[in-house]
């Protein structure tokens, strides 16, 4: 059986791996012609990591990126108003968190398939359902007949707008700029993920390996398409340094897709941010992808009726799909208060926050659905 995936992101890619590995064939098509990755890097987080050492790959990608053994929320003074430690996670699954360039994690993955296996250069323009068999056509003039098809084709999806309802794209209303930056950051700070909360404003970094540094900042709006450095000079020298030396700077605009039911119909299902994509606040959107990815290819190894596999798949993967999505917008909202008495209160309860609080919060968003 050939298992079509339709894009080649993060989930895309996870899933042609995690589908190979239990035997099946897969065709991958994505819309660029060149497999090229914004210049920004992402974090992996444990449960990420999980997935990847069942796919045989966590210790390739942790030695192409740098490990991370703390979440530090900080003030504009770096002042530290929420510390999360990983060694827990790390002893437990014997995996640690890895920062990771992006282009190097997608190459790591490409890697794992054939010239034969990637269609570059294809980009869906329509899929019609048939009872047993979907047709798939493509800009470039080609058309495919396909058994079975994964949509992953991320937030903005064509199998989605072509075979679903329509869903609710929601504005978060806060504007995110990315960069990189040759550069080593003080000791102190090499093995942590740090994020400053400001005055409408966040500022995150963290090494991606030596030499390397990648950061996000974060705005209330959604007009303004130009970063200025004075928004975020009350982080202090070493934030308007880092975001001086930086040559290219890549805007978003952050938004999710409110929960949504049902990821299947007929031969086809949705995966990744085309079925659940979340604000970035969290750090899980490419997690939740690659966890979704592992959980599909086991049904598929386990079911033989294509509707089972869909309903399992879905019936293991929302209910965690959905809540990271619903805490990341609250959290997203949390950190933009722009209410100064707001803003003491927030940080003061968070400080006050007994570590084993996180912990437990973690310890859920870290399990992994076992499946053979
Ligand atoms: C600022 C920011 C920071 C983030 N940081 C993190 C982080 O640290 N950790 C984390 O886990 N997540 C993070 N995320 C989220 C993460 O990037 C996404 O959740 C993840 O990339 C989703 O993967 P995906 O494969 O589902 O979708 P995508 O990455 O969107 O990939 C979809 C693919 O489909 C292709 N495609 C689209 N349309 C078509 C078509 N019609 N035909 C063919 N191909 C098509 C696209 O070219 C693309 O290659 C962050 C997101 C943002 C915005």
């Amino acid at each position: 059986m050939t298992i079509d995936i339709i894009g080649g992101g993060i989930g895309g890619l996870t899933t042609g791996i995690a589908l190979k590995r239990k035997g099946f064939t897969v065709r991958i098509f994505e819309q660029a012609s060149e497999l090229k990755n914004v210049g920004a890097g992402i974090v992996l987080a444990n449960n990420a990591m999980q997935v990847y050492k069942r796919l045989g790959l966590s210790d390739e990608i942790t030695s192409k990126g740098n490990t991370i053994s703390q979440i530090n929320i900080v003030d504009q003074k770096f002042k530290i108003i929420s510390n999360t430690n990983l060694q827990y996670f790390e002893k437990k699954h014997n995996l640690k968190n890895v920062a990771i360039h992006r282009a190097v994690l997608q190459q790591i993955l490409i890697n794992q398939f054939s010239e034969e296996e990637l269609f570059l250069d294809h980009k869906l323009e329509s899929i019609v359902l048939g009872n047993t068999i979907s047709t798939l056509k493509f800009e470039n003039g080609k058309t495919y007949l396909s058994e079975l098809v994964v949509g992953a084709d991320g937030i903005y999806s064509k199998v989605r707008t072509c075979l679903f309802d329509a869903v609710q794209l929601r504005k978060a209303n806060q504007l995110c700029w990315r960069g990189m930056l040759k550069f080593d950051l003080p000791k102190e700070y090499q093995q942590k993920a740090i994020e400053g909360w400001g005055n409408n404003t966040r500022f995150g970094f963290v090494q991606l390996n030596k030499g390397l540094v990648y950061w996000y900042a974060l705005k209330s709006g959604q007009k303004q398409t130009t970063m200025r450095i004075e928004d975020f000079k009350e982080y202090g020298s070493l934030v308007t340094k880092m975001i001086k030396v930086t040559k290219d700077i890549h805007l978003s605009e952050i938004s999710d897709i409110q929960p949504f039911k049902n990821w299947s119909v007929g031969n086809v299902c949705l995966l990744g941010d085309a079925a659940h994509a979340t604000t970035p606040n969290l750090g899980q959107g490419a997690c939740q992808a690659i966890e979704d990815a592992y959980v599909l290819a086991a049904c598929f190894k386990k079911n033989k009726n294509r509707t089972k596999v869909f309903d399992e798949y879905e019936s293991i993967r929302i209910k965690k799909a959905h809540k990271v999505v619903t805490t990341s917008w609250q959290v997203g909202k949390i950190a933009h208060l722009s209410n100064p008495l707001l803003r003491t209160i927030r940080d003061f309860l968070l400080r006050i926050t007994p570590g084993f609080v996180n912990r437990k919060q973690l310890e859920t968003l870290f399990k992994i659905h076992e499946l053979e």
